[in-house]
Formats: C-alpha cells, sequence, structure tokens
C-alpha cells in the first residue's frame, strides 16, 4: 500500500492500553490501525508499576466506589464511577482470558494496597511491573485484523462535512494521510511537556489539541495530579504507592514521618502526600526498614536503586508531574462531541477520576472504557479528502527555551506570572505551511501547553491547595 494514503475502517492513536483495549474488542470483520509516535512499548501503560485496582474478589464494588469518591474530595461523577468499579470487577478475569497473569500466592491472589484504598484490592504482575507484563500479554493477543505501525506521528485530524474521517501523519519523516472510518485518540497524558515527571517521552498532550482543533470539548484541564514519590535522582522515575502499601514511610532527614497530620499517614490520597511534601522544605525519604522482602516484591526498584548507588532502606523521593485528570469530554461510550471522533483512557476525562485519581483506577479506566468504545463504535466509510496543515516556524533552540518555560509554570504550585509569560511569548509565532515532523511535533507541544496554560489561569479560586474549590468549566473553541 503506499504511504501517501492509507484507508481504513479504524485509526486508533497510541498503544497503550486504552489503544489494545478498544482494538482486542472490536469486530473482526473491521480494518484497525494502531500507532505509535514512538516504539509501540514507549507508553506509560508499559510503565505501571503498583497494578489494577478491581472489586473482583469483593462482595459488592460499592467501597471501591466510595474510596474512588473519597479520594476525588467528591469531585467525580458518581454514575460515571459506579459504571468502572461495577464493569471493572470483571476487568481481571476478563484479561486473563486475554493471557495476562496476575501475581498469586499460593491459592489466591497476591493483592497490592495504596493510597486512599480502604482494602488491598490491587491486581499486580511481575511484582512491580505489571505494565510490562500486561501489556506483553495483551499485545500478543491482538488478532489479524489489526496492525500496529510505530514512529508514526499523528499531527492533525481531517474533518469532512462535521465528521472525523482520518489523519495528517508522518512516518518517520514522510508525510502520509489516513483515512478513518472512526478515529480513536488513545494518546495518553501530558506528563513529557515537562522534565520533571514520572511519564514516558511520548505523552505530551497531543490529543487534546488534535481534539480541540476540531471542536471537541475539552473539561477540567486544570486537574493535573503530581505523584508525591518520585525518585529524587537527575532522571526521575516513579517509586510505586505500593510501597507505602507495604509498610514504607515518608521520613524528614531525622526520621520522623512527614505525614502523621494525617489520619492515613503515609497512605493518604495522593494530592494530599504531594502538597506537604512540597511545602516541607527539606529532603524527604522513603524508609522502607519494615518492607517485608522488597527485593522480590519490588525488583524493578531494587534494580534501579542498586543503579544509582542508593540505600534501599532509605529511598530519597520527591512530587512530580504524573496523571491528568482532564481532557477530552466524552460520553459513557468514549463518544467526544465530534461525529466519527473518540476518546479513551488519559487523554478522555470520562469523570471518573474528579480532581484527585485513586490509585490504580487509571489502568481500569483504560480497560472499561476502551471495551465500551469498541461495543459502541460507529464506522463510516468515507472517500479521499485532503487537509494541509501548518505548524509554528520555530527552530529547535526557539522551542527548547519555551519548552523550558513550561516547567516553570507547569508545577504544583503553578506560577501565574510565568504562566501569562509563557502565554505572551508564544501569541504570535510565525506559522510555515512547509511543515515537517519535528516543527508538527513541536507545535503539538506548544498548543497542547498553551490550552493548559489558560485552563489553569481561568481558574477562579487562586488556592491550589484546595482542589475540590477549582472550576469546573469547559474550554471553548
Ligand atoms: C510510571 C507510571 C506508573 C503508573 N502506574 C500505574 C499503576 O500501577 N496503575 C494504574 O492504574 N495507573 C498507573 N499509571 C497511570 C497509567 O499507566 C496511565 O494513565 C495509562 O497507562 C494511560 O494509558 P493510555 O493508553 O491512555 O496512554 P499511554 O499508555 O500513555 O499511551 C499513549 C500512546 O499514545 C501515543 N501517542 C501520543 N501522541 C501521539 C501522536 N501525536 N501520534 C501518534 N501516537 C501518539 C504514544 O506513542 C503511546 O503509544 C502509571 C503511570 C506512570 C507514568
Amino acid at each position: 500500500m503506499s504511504l501517501q494514503l492509507k484507508k481504513v475502517d479504524v485509526l486508533i492513536v497510541g498503544t497503550g492500553l486504552a489503544a489494545v483495549t478498544t482494538a482486542l474488542h472490536l469486530p473482526k470483520a473491521l480494518n484497525v490501525l494502531l500507532v505509535a509516535k514512538e516504539s509501540v512499548h514507549m507508553t506509560n501503560s508499559d510503565l505501571a508499576q503498583g497494578g489494577i485496582a478491581s472489586s473482583y474478589l469483593e462482595e459488592t464494588s460499592e467501597a471501591h466506589g466510595r474510596d474512588t469518591y473519597a479520594a476525588s474530595k467528591g469531585t467525580s461523577e458518581k454514575k460515571r464511577v459506579s459504571l468502572l468499579v461495577e464493569e471493572g470487577r470483571r476487568a481481571i478475569v476478563e484479561m486473563e482470558r486475554f493471557g495476562v497473569q496476575f501475581d498469586r500466592e499460593e491459592e489466591t491472589y497476591h493483592l497490592g494496597k495504596e493510597g486512599a484504598h480502604g482494602l488491598p484490592r490491587i491486581y499486580h504482575a511481575g511484582g512491580d511491573e505489571t505494565g510490562r507484563y500486561v501489556m506483553q500479554a495483551l499485545r500478543r493477543a491482538l488478532p489479524g485484523n489489526v496492525t500496529v505501525l510505530e514512529h508514526v506521528l499523528v499531527d492533525d485530524l481531517i474533518v469532512h462535512q462535521g465528521r472525523v474521517v482520518g489523519a495528517n501523519a508522518f512516518l518517520h519523516e514522510e508525510r502520509f494521510r489516513i483515512l478513518a472510518g472512526a478515529v480513536v485518540l488513545a494518546t495518553g497524558g501530558i506528563g513529557a511537556l515537562v522534565d520533571w515527571t514520572s511519564n514516558c517521552p511520548a505523552v505530551t498532550g497531543d490529543g487534546l489539541i488534535l481534539a480541540h482543533r476540531v471542536g471537541a470539548r475539552l473539561t477540567h484541564l486544570q486537574r493535573i495530579q503530581f505523584h508525591p514519590t518520585l525518585l529524587a535522582v537527575e532522571e526521575p522515575q516513579l517509586v510505586t504507592e505500593a510501597l507505602r502499601g507495604a509498610g514504607a514511610l515518608l521520613v524528614d532527614r531525622y526520621g520522623q514521618h512527614v505525614m502523621r497530620h494525617h489520619p492515613l499517614g503515609s497512605l493518604a490520597p495522593r494530592d494530599d502526600v504531594s502538597h506537604t511534601l512540597t511545602n516541607h522544605g527539606g529532603p524527604v525519604y522513603l524508609d522502607t526498614r519494615h518492607v517485608e522482602r522488597l527485593t522480590e516484591r519490588f525488583p524493578r526498584l531494587a534494580k534501579t536503586c542498586d543503579r544509582c548507588g542508593i540505600d534501599v532502606a532509605r529511598i530519597p523521593v520527591r512530587p512530580g508531574l504524573h496523571f491528568h485528570m482532564g481532557g477530552v469530554e466524552v460520553d459513557e461510550f468514549g463518544r467526544t462531541a465530534v461525529d466519527g471522533l473518540y476518546a479513551v483512557g488519559e487523554v478522555a476525562d470520562t469523570g471518573v477520576h474528579g480532581a484527585n485519581r485513586l490509585a490504580s483506577n487509571s489502568l481500569l479506566e483504560c480497560w472499561v472504557f476502551g471495551k465500551r468504545v469498541a461495543e459502541s463504535m460507529q464506522v463510516q466509510q468515507t472517500d479521499a479528502h485532503a487537509f494541509e496543515s501548518v505548524a509554528y516556524d520555530l527552530d529547535r533552540l526557539g522551542f527548547q527555551t519555551l519548552r523550558k518555560q513550561i516547567g516553570k509554570w507547569l508545577t504544583i504550585s503553578p506560577d501565574k506570572d510565568e504562566l501569562k509569560l509563557f502565554l505572551k511569548n508564544t501569541q504570535s509565532l510565525p506559522l510555515t505551511k512547509h511543515v515537517t515532523r519535528q516543527l508538527c511535533e513541536q507545535t503539538l507541544q506548544l498548543d497542547a501547553a498553551r490550552l493548559l496554560a489558560r485552563a489553569l489561569l481561568e481558574m477562579e479560586n487562586d488556592d491550589e491547595h484546595d482542589i475540590t474549590a477549582r472550576t469546573t468549566h469547559a474550554i471553548p473553541n
């Protein structure tokens, strides 16, 4: 097939859990294309550590729903939460049918417990390598009607008569167009817009701006989660919350428990812990002396500490950008406001997380809503349509300077002056029709950052500690 034009039934932008779940559940008669900006495995799904929350072994899903709602401080949507936890009860057996093997201890599952969960209900695989194990099994299960292409950057969606009918893309540096009967955005979150993040480099908010440009609504963009425990080394990475679930405590340099004021201690909801650690000032450590069989249960962490010369008994940590609760507004079937366009996974705002996501509910959301998107999908074949993209005419150096500015305000305590300066510096950049992959990639990132900056500036309540008071608004087109 010529690379200038590719025609498929369904284009799924992404190769993480949201994308793969959707592809696994689409009818086998459809010709499905999954694309990844970098390598197939460079996704946040592959990095997931703690596991997948599910009330599978509980009598009902009510307690899981209550914990989800409480962690969001009453800002998640109750109906959507019920749907997540009720349908999520089946996720574990359903994934097992596709070949996923969750960790077991003797006769039953070995369950983890994480922040703000009242019970141990986290199913994990390969100890703290859940993402890698789950994704490996599920990708292996993809049927023959699904093609996966890597190093494909989707930089614009094509709309015809109000319906999304395809996308402009680059395979490496080569331009091509994909026509599709339906398009699913499964592009993940926003973490790699900054350096201090737990996220993989492929996740830079592209889906937000792709959706916004064609008229989809975006909601709650200001809802950004900072994970309390990133390893405090030059190249930060996540230290799973499951470690605190297994008994690790957050302590200061004198060994004092820094979360002692909170009834849930070191297992308080993420936003509470992140704010406490940010305001603490001095260095904070995870004291793991009471964690049993650490190297066996957290092999990935043990290896990383070893490589960085860190004593696993006392691990230096600090908060960093982790997860985006806001995103493309969708209904309970992942439909956006634009015909032919769906969004699923972290890029979508399904309402289940509210202003603060409960740990390990994200993989569950990918599974539950990925299935729903697949089951409700309407595919409408189209003829060739062209659309010419434009991009900011900006050299690498100019882009890096602006990117550094993003890191100054996309923090747990956004600085309004830095926000305004970034918006001013990016408001009238020169445009070019001679697009290259690099220019399109830079443009997507700057435009996504501009959307986030505007959302943060528009927050009515200035107190970033009071997330429950944040406004809920849609970003107009
Ligand atoms: C270190 C870490 C640990 C985590 N641990 C857990 C956990 O234990 N449990 C849990 O529930 N959640 C966890 N999370 C969160 C969870 O992993 C993510 O929210 C979830 O995996 C998102 O899945 P996704 O399919 O939406 O996106 P991702 O898995 O991030 O995939 C995004 C995909 O989109 C592609 N893409 C992006 N833009 C473009 C573009 N323009 N063109 C083409 N392709 C594009 C990327 O190449 C990639 O393939 C963790 C996150 C991190 C970072």
